[in-house]
């Protein structure tokens, strides 16, 4: 029996209608080198069909793709709302990429125009003359004059367009299943691989990121977003914040921890959203000159693991609660959220939030051993997450050819090794091939990390399998001292024998100015790997 319902479709041009009319007194407020600018999302609203009618003009009549090349701020949010909605395909390029895999990107997605912020033009303008397929440029937030046009393409003004333009536009009626926006891994095996997310699956991901067991955004809230919207989507922040009417709070290109202090302190926002290593940095910043952030409700944390010693410093030290997540590009990026339930109370309550988090209704998992088969959630049994559900990717951009071992029966093979406990919590001990082989045992270099973590003279520890003639691998501990401070390799050896079983303990250590991260942040353990095996790195053999 069909039921009798209407068949409206969750398009993102009822969710830009929504936010730019119901909430149109929320704001966008986008930090500069003279403190923060501010707009409402009522002229967000206006502004994304300027940009709508100007892009009809430039030939996105239906699917093109219109790609970003921008830091978090009022102008790519207005993007983020006008493509999608009508009907075009918003491709944000992460702006650290490799030259190369930028270039492959931009071609592999055939973006017909790319939209750049002025402080970024130079870097763009290296790739340009390869990205075959690209029309049009616009430049924001700059002077366009400063972009010399390759051949076959026209470099415009955003704001010059912009002011030509009628600022309503008639929005069209959109098939849910169409493809709204794409975003590419970051490629830290091969090339990146896109991830195309229809209309439907960002509108039921939005409702989740609002939902009390998730991250809880809200009508009247303030979110500092540091995630950047050139990856992941911002965790899905901005569609979120849009559906709500939540207030966004944007660094733009001030990512360094003294400017993130300052805005947290001119702006006082409830939630902030960031990977370890920005809070790492922040929480330096906060010792050498303390400043009072309690006013932060909470602030998630996800993208690699949350050491405890982090959640414990913001939440003894500053008064603040980490909201522990888990996520993946392929997952839009919402996999789960770490919330104790109701009646767990001390170290129980802190044992869940130590965990990547709990599974949320639309999202449904299973671990896999190595002989493939189904372990049993026993917050034991050690495999690989795998995960179903609406807003996770069932193949990558360009069919099934790409990458097909990541999909099999209908399920995503997430690459993440860790165990589930009968309530649904996730807890990852590492990435599939970061795990450390020792001796036919495995070692979580998550784990060893997070331990290392914990203390005080430590800021940032990154562990790493290399080849043992007698066990295989063994951990190598590369470790950043706080400033001011020290520590030997020793003593961290001896700080570590009560909390890692004996035969784990690592006997290779290095000390660096800085662990090498990825173009998101995370520890990029491949180029510390290559810089072992190039034999860059000092090591202490204890
Ligand atoms: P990339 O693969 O380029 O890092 P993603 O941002 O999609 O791109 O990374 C997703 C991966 O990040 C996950 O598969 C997982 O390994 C890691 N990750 C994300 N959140 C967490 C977390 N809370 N704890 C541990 N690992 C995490």
């Amino acid at each position: 029996m069909l039921s009798t319902m209407q068949d409206g479709q969750l398009s993102l041009a009822r969710l830009l209608r929504h936010g730019s009319t119901v909430h149109s007194e929320a704001e966008v407020i986008t930090w500069t080198d003279s403190g923060a600018r501010r707009e409402t999302y009522g002229e967000v609203g206006k502004k994304a069909a300027k940009l709508a009618n100007a892009l009809r003009g430039l030939g996105v009549t239906g699917d093109q793709r219109v790609a970003t090349f921008m830091w978090n701020n009022a102008e790519h949010l207005t993007i983020y709302a006008a493509i999608p909605a009508m009907g075009a395909v918003l491709h944000t390029l992460n702006i650290r990429l490799f030259p190369e895999q930028l270039v492959y990107v931009a071609n592999h997605a055939e973006d017909h125009v790319v939209i750049v912020d002025g402080t970024l033009v130079p870097l763009l303008a290296k790739q340009l003359p390869e990205m075959k397929t690209v029309k049009h440029v616009i430049v924001a937030n700059g002077d366009a004059s400063t972009l010399e046009a390759p051949a076959g393409v026209q470099v415009h003004s955003y704001s010059a367009l912009l002011d030509a333009q009628s600022d309503e536009f008639d929005w069209p009626e959109i098939d849910e299943r169409s493809a709204a926006a794409i975003c590419y891994t970051s490629g830290t095996t091969g090339d990146p691989k896109g991830v195309a997310y229809s209309h439907r699956s960002i509108w039921l991901h939005s409702m989740q990121v609002c939902m009390s067991d998730s991250m809880r955004l809200a009508q009247g809230d303030k979110a500092l977003v540091i995630v950047p919207m050139f990856h992941a989507m911002s965790w899905g922040l901005p569609y979120a914040a849009l559906m709500v009417g939540a207030s966004l709070l944007m660094p733009d290109r001030f990512l360094q921890p003294k400017p993130i202090a300052e805005m947290l302190e001119v702006e006082r926002p409830e939630f902030a959203a960031a990977v370890p290593t920005v809070w790492q940095g922040l929480l330096q910043q906060l010792d050498a000159n303390p400043q009072d952030i309690s006013y932060l409700k909470e602030v998630v944390i996800g993208g690699s693991a949350v050491p405890p010693s982090m959640m414990h410093t913001f939440q003894e030290r500053h008064g603040v609660t980490v909201v522990h997540a888990w996520g993946m590009t392929e997952t839009s990026p919402l996999g789960s959220v770490a919330r104790p339930p109701k009646a767990a109370t001390g170290d129980a309550a802190w044992a869940y939030r130590y965990s990547q988090g709990r599974f949320p209704a639309s999202v449904t998992a299973r671990l896999v051993g190595d002989s493939g088969d189904v372990l049993p959630w026993d917050g034991e049994s050690v495999g690989e997450l795998e995960v179903q559900g609406p807003w996770i990717a069932g193949a990558y951009l360009g069919g099934a050819d790409v990458d097909p071992d990541k999909f099999h029966d209908g399920w995503l093979r997430t690459g993440d090794v860790g165990k589930i406990t009968h309530d649904g919590f996730l807890t990852l001990t590492d990435r599939a091939k970061d795990v450390i082989k020792s001796g036919g045992e495995w070692i979580s270099s998550v784990d060893l990390e997070n331990a290392v973590m914990g203390h005080p003279a430590v800021a940032e520890a990154a562990v790493v399998g290399i080849p043992d003639e007698k066990w295989d691998e063994r951990p190598l501990v590369a470790v950043v001292v706080k400033e001011g401070q020290s520590v030997t390799a020793e003593e961290l050896r001896d700080y570590l024998t009560d909390k890692v079983a004996k035969w784990q303990l690592p006997e290779n250590w290095t000390f660096v100015d800085e662990v090498p991260k990825t173009s998101v942040g995370k520890f990029d353990k491949k180029r510390l790997r290559a810089f072992h095996n190039e034999g860059k790195l000092d090591i202490s053999h204890l």
